[in-house]
Order: structure tokens, then sequence, then C-alpha cells
């Protein structure tokens, strides 16, 4: 049979079986304690143990000759034995098992054995393609046969488990690459992820005649994706979590995961945690929790559009439309209605409380539901779609900014004067005097739109990554307004933080994969509370806030204390030479 080692960035060559490749054994050291080239202690063992066998034979032999008792042993017979003992030792360990794992191991004619496989590794791909994906497969279509014995291996990334493509494999990269085999049904087809993740990835290479290398495909459990997360993966990107803390809150102590690329971003939140920390902590408090979803609906007339925005916001119609709302789920619970109107066209505001969710699934559901209802008393309303835009999701919009969206948080902390001297560098009044001219007035002078703040979105990009919340979300949920006052008769600084929209949750989308539910548990708000379903997710609210509370400190100290280029220099422009790291 013949055999293809596949690298990945090459496309596909053919290989013949060739001899074995060299254990690293064959030129490495014997062992730290005998630092010589194996071939030199397998020489000397191998001499010695012969030397020592034909010295005791004949000794032996001499015994018997001068009928002198086998017990009585010479000195020098004393060291032949132990010499004797070591060597076999030696010999045995170095050959012995693998003459045992040759015997019971007995290798197929027909199966080029990859020697960088990990046996576990082989059996666990093995089970794994018999397991199919999930509920989103498509059982309707015949699955393709099971992989054949492994003939071929793709060594992915650093010495850790490899993909292995098979020859049936072989054939579906070539039916993708030539348009009969839809990539996105892969998954669907094989009813293994991870094949059809390595199949894609192959194919991909070959089309586009760019490598993925450096591009991780093995230790991704990519089921746990299917039909959530993400479609048609070929790999995932590693991103470096940091911690930082512990962030005194509330009373209670958090380490809270930050994934991030960006030098200083971690140890810059880390001072801010430790100088609240070491001023007694900070306070955050849940003003609002609420997600929203705005439809457009058209009629005819603005006069029409207009009646039913008065139906709904009529007070003795709100009980009536909850309950319609409310089936669509055991936590969507409609809290109110807003509507805007342009001209024929209303847009309705629907805001709900959502449990444990960030809830745009289930608000969007529960607002489908009224809408339907709508549709006997409206049956000229238009439904033009189910988000209008007055939402408003993942993009900067005033709605959010004043009426809110998610959660809205206020986050505060009394930070003492010498703790500001000695831990942030700096001063309270040039703090003061900074957050004044630089997040009020500065973003007043640019429009800003939420954005009163130095880098909230810094901090709040970093732990929506770490924990799985949506990532586009930080458009809003970064609108936050930095307060600094000088107090206890200048000496000491009150911060606070006001965070309208926060969107975050502790179930569905990306918080129930592996890591990212690591993290969420690392807070210890991973997945739905027990006890009051929606409070896993406040808190996490409350300790963004808080999060972006240590960062604003710190970052505003290294600005009024000049401190903001060097430490970047320091922490983002490595010296390292890179294409040396190993
Ligand atoms: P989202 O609405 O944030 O997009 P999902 O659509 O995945 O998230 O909804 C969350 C799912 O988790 C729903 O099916 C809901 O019934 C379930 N769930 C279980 N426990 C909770 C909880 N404590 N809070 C909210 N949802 C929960």
């Amino acid at each position: 049979m013949e055999a293809h080692r596949i690298s990945s960035t090459k496309p596909v060559q053919s290989l013949k079986p060739t001899k074995k490749i060299p254990l690293e054994e064959d030129t490495g050291k014997a062992s730290d304690a005998l630092p010589l080239p194996l071939y030199l202690t397998n020489a000397l063992f191998f001499t010695l143990f012969f030397s020592v066998v034909y010295f005791l034979l004949s000794r032996w032999r001499e015994k018997i000759r001068t009928s002198t008792p086998l017990h009585v042993v010479t000195f020098s017979e004393i060291i032949a034995i132990l010499s004797f003992f070591a060597s076999f030792i030696y010999l045995l360990g170095f050959f012995g098992i693998d003459f045992v794992q040759s015997l019971v191991f007995q290798p197929s004619p027909d199966v080029w054995i990859a020697e960088e496989e990990d046996d576990e590794v082989l059996l666990a791909k093995e089970e794994a393609r018999k397991v199919p994906c999930g509920q989103a497969l498509d059982c309707s279509l015949p699955p393709l046969p099971p992989a054949a014995p492994i003939v071929t291996v793709q060594k992915v990334f650093d010495e850790k488990p490899v993909t292995v493509l098979t020859e049936e494999d072989e054939e579906i990269i070539k039916s993708v690459v030539a348009g009969t085999t839809p990539s996105y049904s892969l998954e669907s087809k094989l009813g293994d992820c991870k094949r059809a993740a390595a199949i894609r990835r192959e194919a991909l290479q070959r089309l586009t005649g760019k490598s993925l290398s450096g591009l991780p495909l093995d230790g991704f459990d990519y089921e746990s994706i299917l039909g959530q997360c993400c479609e048609m993966p070929v790999g995932y990107v590693q991103i470096p979590v940091g911690i930082a803390g512990p962030l005194l809150v509330n009373g209670r102590e958090y380490s809270v995961p930050m994934a991030t690329t960006e030098g200083c971003l971690v140890a810059s939140t880390n001072r801010g945690c430790k100088a609240i920390h070491l001023s007694g902590g900070a306070t955050s408090v849940l003003l609002k929790d609420g997600m929203t979803r705005a439809p457009c609906v058209r009629f005819g007339t603005a006069k029409r559009a207009a009646d039913l925005k008065l139906y709904l916001e009529d007070p003795d119609n709100f009980e009536t439309l909850s309950v319609v709302f409310n089936r669509s789920s055991r936590f969507g619970r409609l809290q109110g209605i807003k509507c805007a109107i342009a001209g024929k066209n209303l847009y309705i505001r629907f805001t709900c409380s959502t449990g444990d969710a960030m809830g745009m699934n289930m608000v969007s559901k529960g607002v489908q539901n009224v809408l339907d209802f709508l549709q006997t008393d409206f049956p000229d309303m238009d439904v033009i779609g189910i988000s209008g835009n007055y939402c408003s999701d993942k993009k900067p919009a005033a709605v959010n900014w004043i009426e809110g969206r998610g959660k809205s948080v206020v986050c505060e902390a009394t930070i003492k004067g010498d703790v500001v001297r000695k831990v942030l560098k700096t001063s309270v009044e040039s703090l003061v005097e900074l957050n004044m001219l630089k997040n009020l007035t500065g973003s007043a002078m640019a429009g800003a739109l939420g954005g009163f703040n130095a880098h909230a979105s810094n901090i709040v990009a970093a732990i929506y990554i770490a924990t799985g919340q949506d990532p586009a979300q930080n458009v809003e949920s970064s609108h936050c307004i930095t307060m600094m006052e000088a107090v206890n008769d200048g000496k000491d600084l009150h911060i606070s933080v006001t965070m309208p929209s926060i969107e975050v949750g502790t179930v569905g989308g990306g918080t129930q994969l592996a890591s990212q539910s690591a993290c969420l548990n690392l807070l210890g708000v991973k997945g739905a509370s027990k006890e009051t379903p929606g409070a896993n997710s406040r808190t996490l609210a409350t300790i963004v806030a808080s999060a972006v509370l240590a960062g604003e400190l710190s970052l505003m100290s290294a600005i009024s204390a000049g401190q903001l280029v060097r430490s970047h220099m320091k922490y983002n422009r490595s010296s390292k030479d890179v294409s040396k790291a190993t």
C-alpha cells in the first residue's frame, strides 16, 4: 500500500515506506549521569558483558577442575559478578523493552506506523470517528466509510498529538478541492468533526497554496462548537490568558482572567487591582438588567404606526403582552417596551431579563411571539426585520448609552493618597486634572459616544474573550464614563466607572466551551446560578466593571506620571529575536 506523509506546509507527496526513522536515542546521550554518546555506552556495556561472562565461565571451569567450592570467591570475581549484573541490567533496559514490544505488537505488513504517533492518541481518534457529532448533523446523508488504518501523518504543531489523514481522507480532500464535495458538508457527511476540520484545512491549503502551519488543529474539541459557535473550522487561534488580581470587590476577591496579546494590559490592570485592594476594595452596584431587541415594522400610514405605538406603550396592555412574550422561555421576562417612530415605520424596543444568559436569542424568541400576536389586531403591519437597529446590538448608539442594554453597573473606590503616590506613582491632584481634561473634555471635543474613559474596551475585550462572551458586543459594553474627584480634604481619590450596557452571560454561546468555562469557573460564576437565576451573570457584570475601574486607575496614573510610553516600550517592544525563539 502506498503511503503519504503530509506536511502542513507542502502539498501531499508520495512516499514509499522507508526504513525506520532513527530513534532520538540513536544519536542522543545515554543519560545526564552518563554523558557519553549512546553508541559508545552500548559498545562499552556489550564488551563488559561478554568479557565478564567469559571470565566467570573460565573461573567456574577452573574451580570445577581444582574442586574449589563455588561460593568461595575472590575479589576479582566479586567485581566481575557486579559488572555482569550492571551490564545485564543496562542491556535489558535498552534492548529488552523493544524486543518484548516487537513480539507483542506485530506490525501489519501494509501499514506504515508513524513513530511519532502516541498509541493512546491513535486509539482516541479511532474511537472519536465512531461517535456522531451531535444534533446538528444531517443524518439523512450516508456516512462515508470509516477510516482505514493509519497510513499518513500530518505533524501540525510542535511535538503534540498529530492529525492523521487516511487514504479515504485523501480522496475527500481531492473532491473538496475539485468542488464536488462542499466544504461545509464535511461534518455531516463524516460524522467526525475533527476529521472534517483536518480535511477542510488540507483542502484549503491546497486551494490557496498557503500554509496554515502555526494555526493549531489538534488539541481542540470540534464537537463542542458544532452548530453553536463556529462553522467550517480549520483550527483555532491561541490567545494567552493572564490573571489580574486579586480584585477586591463587594468584599470578595477575584482573580480576573484576561485573554490578550497586548503587552502591559494585564500588568497594568493588576497594578490597579493592587491599589484598590490596599485601599479597602471597590463597590460595584448593578442598576439594571435587561437585554433588548427592536424589530422594525411598517404600515401604510404614519397614523397606523402611531396607533401601534400607543397600544404597545399603554400600561393596560403590558400584562397581555408580557404573557405572550414570556412564553418563549423560563427565564425571559418582559420588562418594558419603548417605541420610536420614523414616518410610517415603527421601531419597538423590547427589554427583558434573561437569567444567566446574555439573552439575545431569548429576547428574539419573545419578540417573535409578540409580533405573531400583534398580527391579529394589526393585520396591516409589515414586519421588516426582527432587528431594526434600535436595539442596538454591536453598534455604537446613544440609545444604549442613555437607556442601557444588558447590565447597567456603577462601580467606585476611594484610593488612599499614599497608595496613589507609592503604588500608582502619581498624585491625586494630577489624576483628577488629567481625568477632567482627557476623559471628559477631550472626549467631548471628539464627540464621543459613551467613550468618556481611558481604555475600558481593553479590559472588557480581554475578559470577554477569556470568558466566552461575544467580543463584538465590546462596542457598547465598553461605554463608560470615568469620574475622579479629590476627597477627604484632597488627600484621597474617589474614582468611579459607570457602564450602562455590559452584555454578559454565563450560559449559552461560547461560555460552555472548555477554556472559557474554566475562566468562568475561576471567577466562581460558571453556568447557571442554582439559587437565583441571573445571579452569576450579574456578578460577572460587576466584576467586569470593577476590572475596568482597576484598568482606568492604572492607565490614568501611568499617563499622569508620564510612564506610558516607557512601560509600553518595555512590555510591547520585546527586544527578543522572535525568529530564534524556541
Ligand atoms: P442567549 O440568549 O444568550 O443567546 P441561549 O440562546 O443559549 O443564550 O439561551 C440560554 C439557554 O440556556 C436557554 O435555552 C435557557 O433556557 C437555558 N438556561 C438554563 N439555565 C439558565 C439560566 N439560569 N439563565 C438563562 N438561561 C438558562
